[in-house]
């Protein structure tokens, strides 16, 4: 294992919390979703086999957490097979580091992510000026500066095909992040949707502490490209997922996210994209 990893010199706790905070839902009998602070970790295998994925390294300082969830539903001393990365924002590699210490398991990620987890090149900074209430202001306190995870982080592989999970394949998402992926599982029409749309209004700090339940558009404050954006919900839509877990509220089912995806998908101008930020032309 490459031992020389670190995180960015922004890197730091983030006060940030939600009443779900600590909670595990089973979504499905092969599908584990748990909420540190405001975001979800995602934990997919059989628990009989121990044989599992991470989807998502949590915020800074949760490694014990992840641990300790893993092993509740995986039982003691289970280690994942990877750990699979939506993208690179600091609250979805929070963790990685003492995580792949840990385990000594390798980490996934789209390769346009790459550069944002190897050093290379900080996200761009998050915009507290964007229309979006409490959470956007506090962004500033956010770490956007890359992490680099030198040669333990690899590029999914061209195919398609998700390591470790042979129903699932992944869909690059781009908008929020330019190496987004989602995970879909054609099956069963399960969708892991990191932030490329999330089911709480993520710029509201009322409804992020209360997790109030809508399906919204992805986290303003660092969206960048909202043409990408919304298209890649425009497909995310089209695949009619039944269950979706996205990164951000809890997971989303039935008729409520069919029709949460269709609202968004009709009224992503208004829902999703703000009236006001850096990164937004709204004649684009
Ligand atoms: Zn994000
Ligand atoms: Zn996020």
């Amino acid at each position: 294992m490459d031992q020389n990893m670190k995180y960015g010199s922004d890197y730091k706790p983030v006060p940030a919390t939600s009443i779900k905070s600590g909670q595990s839902i089973e979504v499905l009998p092969d599908l584990f979703c748990h909420t540190i602070q405001i975001v979800n970790i995602c934990l997919a295998g059989n628990p009989e086999t121990k044989e599992f994925v991470l989807i998502d390294a949590g915020m800074p300082g949760s490694a014990d957490e992840i641990v300790s969830v893993s092993e509740k539903y995986f039982g003691a001393n289970s280690r994942p097979k990877a750990i699979i990365l939506t993208h690179g924002h600091f609250d979805h590699v929070g963790a990685i580091i003492e995580l792949v210490k840990h385990w000594e398991v390798p980490v996934y990620a789209h390769e346009l992510e790459l550069p944002f987890l190897t050093g290379q090149t900080s996200y761009p900074k998050p915009d507290p000026t964007v229309e979006g209430g409490m959470v956007a202001k506090m962004s500033p306190l956010f770490p956007y500066e890359p992490i680099d995870l030198g040669s333990n982080v690899l590029k999914l592989p061209m195919d398609e095909t998700v390591p470790h999970l042979p129903d699932f394949r992944w869909i690059h998402t781009p908008g929020h992040s330019p190496g987004h992926v989602s995970l879909f599982r054609e099956k069963d029409r399960t969708l892991l949707a990191g932030d490329a749309f999330v089911t709480v209004k993520q710029d509201s700090l009322y409804k992020v502490l209360t997790q109030k339940q809508e399906v919204n558009g992805p986290p303003r404050y660092f969206t960048t490209d909202w043409k990408a954006a919304k298209e890649s919900v425009q497909e995310l839509a089209s695949l009619k997922p039944a269950v979706a877990v996205t990164g951000h509220g809890l997971p989303v089912i039935g008729e409520e996210l069919s029709e949460g995806l269709g609202k968004l998908v009709r009224e992503f101008d208004n829902i999703a994209i703000p009236d006001y930020g850096k990164y937004i032309d709204k004649k684009q």
